[in-house]
């Protein structure tokens, strides 16, 4: 047993009262699915989560992983939880039927992966980059490659690994030098990758490495890059694993955090050439690549939220048992009274949940887009997810960071060392800005890819629509301050966006100097809507007499604190956009 608990409460708000999961899935023309069948399915996954994964947590972080003759070790339990995980059906929750998946939607699916990364983040990610594989290859491949792997990935009997980084080509993988020379029906890969999550393990008899390389005459930076699948193992006549494939880990890092998944160093063809077989056209492999890397990219906002319970629910404990305070009697009482410690308890529990609205707002608009009745409607839902992307990636695994700090702060001396398991968060957190794009790219990815390239109208359309919450909200006692502050910090974004069209038109460097700051403020924004929303639901439910008031008043005074001490940083996020790249730019190397 451990002491993390599914915020069930929260989940169940957000999934049937505030999107409506019965109308989507009517919508969707999922007749079987609707709320009943979803809270029974996360209530399963809690269990697997509390009672399975979550007590591995800190043993993993002890024991690490380690490389011996045969690969790469997993910690001690890791093998029997993925068994657990896989015979449950797990792995398949959300995907293709045609494959043996069982379609479930993105939303009850984000659910339950928030589940597994509260309960054992080292672990989730194995799962978390075969997902993404099998969307790659679902995408992308041809009928052979997928018929061949995907039911095995699918079922998670097989796990997928997804090999981009080189040690000369991170962020930007135009310098990838791995080679792919074709021979007969494939290719023969060889190079080095570095950084590999889960790249090597026992827990399944083959893994799946989707790896970026070179062909011969391919031309030079980001277009001559091709996506290939080279398995640990071939395939013998029967579509089983057979021979030994020429891909091997030589070596495993050691980190700061994330102990329990393996960040491998893998070479490819040290024997001769390892097989690989290409994913989708030559030289478009980082249109492919980007299929994985927009899943893992919600991923790990996913993770970030994850890590972000867990630290809340430790400190929230941690506060209500340590005794410091002393009453005039004598008497002592705990530190959950001081008003700095609720002041840090606040801020964690009001992020939290406006990061999972916001994740949750995002998966459901992916499912709404597999929903759509014409192309012109799935566009609409692909540009929006387009800009939530960055922000469920950057802004989120930024905030973490906040949170586990303070999930640290608050267990004083205590959280500084390794015994409570707080440490342990605030480590593992620590990669979340890292991997998948460092915050400093998803702020390109918004400004450039997602703004400035369509002129700033998908971005538009998110500010009319924060908008007409905040008129909605005007019309509730109560929440009218709440709705004045979302209309300033909504106008402030309009006034951003203008800012960012005209003058990056101007400098080439100021959409760039400003895409981080830029990023956080819509990132602050769309809390702030996300928790105006819930307020506006929670009200509108309360006042149709609903049994449980105390979670909807909780949910009220949460979205106040969010609005208090949380939107306001949309200003100052505007304040120092609007001062674009001048002080940024001014010094000369020589002068740092
Ligand atoms: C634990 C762990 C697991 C990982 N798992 C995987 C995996 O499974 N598969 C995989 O392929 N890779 C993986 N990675 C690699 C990871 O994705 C890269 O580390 C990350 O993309 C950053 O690349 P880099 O380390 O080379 O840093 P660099 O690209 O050298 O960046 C260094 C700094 O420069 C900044 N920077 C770089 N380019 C720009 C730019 N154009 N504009 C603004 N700022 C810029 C960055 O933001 C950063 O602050 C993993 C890494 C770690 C540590």
């Amino acid at each position: 047993m451990s002491d993390y608990q599914f915020p069930y409460q929260d989940a169940e708000f957000l999934i049937k009262d505030l999107l409506d999961f019965d109308q989507m899935c009517a919508d969707a023309g999922l007749e079987e699915v609707n709320c009943e069948l979803a809270f029974a399915i996360l209530e399963e996954a809690a269990r697997l989560g509390s009672e399975v994964l979550a007590p591995l947590n800190q043993t993993g972080d002890e024991a690490g992983s380690r490389l011996e003759e045969d690969g790469v070790h997993q910690a001690a339990g890791f093998a029997e939880a993925y068994r657990q995980y896989v015979d449950n059906g797990w792995a398949s929750l959300a995907a293709d039927e045609e494959f043996g998946g069982q379609a479930m939607p993105r939303l009850l699916a984000t659910s339950v992966v928030e589940i597994w990364d509260s309960a054992n983040v080292a672990f989730s990610l194995c799962p978390l980059l075969t997902t993404g594989a099998v969307e790659a290859i679902l995408k992308h491949g041809t009928d052979e490659l997928k018929n061949a792997y995907l039911p095995n990935m699918i079922s998670g009997e097989w796990t997928g690994s997804m090999c981009l980084t080189e040690s000369a080509a991170g962020s930007d993988l135009a310098a990838v030098s791995t080679r792919a020379v074709p021979e007969g029906d494939h290719y023969l890969i060889t190079g080095q990758k570095i950084f590999i999550t889960w790249g090597d393990h026992q827990m399944t008899d083959n893994i799946i490495h989707l790896v970026l390389a070179r062909l011969p005459d391919a031309p030079a930076g980001i277009r001559g890059i091709s996506l290939f699948l080279v398995p640990k193992f071939l395939l013998d006549e029967n579509g089983q694993p057979g021979e030994r494939n020429d891909a091997y880990c030589v070596g495993v890092e050691h980190k700061l955090g994330i102990h329990a998944s393996p960040t491998c160093s893998l070479s490819f063809g040290d024997n001769g050439g390892a097989v690989g077989y290409l994913i989708g056209e030559p030289n478009k492999g980082l249109v492919a690549m980007f299929t994985m890397m927009n899943e893992a990219r919600q991923g790990v906002g996913i993770q970030s939220l994850g890590l972000s319970e867990r630290s809340y629910q430790q400190a929230r404990a941690f506060a209500k048992e340590r005794l410091q305070g002393t009453n005039s009697d004598g008497s002592r009482f705990p530190i959950i009274e001081f008003p700095d410690v609720r002041r840090m308890l606040m801020v964690m529990k009001s992020a939290t949940e406006a990061m999972r609205g916001l994740i949750y707002i995002a998966a459901a608009e992916t499912d709404r887009e597999h929903a759509a009745q014409s192309p012109a409607d799935a566009s609409k839902h692909a540009d929006r997810t387009g800009i939530y992307t960055p922000i469920v990636k950057g802004w989120i695994s930024e905030l973490s960071q906040e949170i586990t700090y303070l999930g640290t702060q608050v267990h004083g001396g205590m959280g500084y060392v390794e015994e409570t398991g707080s440490a342990q968060h605030y480590r593992d957190a620590r990669i979340m800005t890292i991997y998948e794009g460092t915050t400093g790219i998803q702020g390109l990815d918004l400004v450039g890819r997602k703004i400035l390239a369509d002129n700033g109208e998908a971005l538009q359309e998110l500010l009319d629509e924060i908008h007409a919450t905040a008129d909605d909200m005007s019309e509730v006692d109560g929440l009218k301050g709440m709705a004045n502050a979302l209309l300033n910090a909504v106008q402030s974004g309009r006034e951003a966006r203008a800012w960012l069209l005209e003058h990056s038109a101007q400098d080439r460097n100021v959409a760039a100097a400003v895409s981080v700051n830029f990023m956080m403020m819509m990132g602050y924004l769309c809390g702030g809507w996300v928790m105006g929303r819930s307020a506006l639901k929670a009200a509108e439910i309360i006042e149709s007499g609903s049994a449980n008031q105390s979670f909807l008043q909780t949910k009220q005074i949460t979205a106040q604190f969010y609005f208090d001490h949380l939107l306001p940083r949309c200003a100052s996020c505007f304040a120092t956009v609007k001062t674009g790249s001048n002080s940024i730019m001014a010094l000369d190397i020589e002068q740092f």
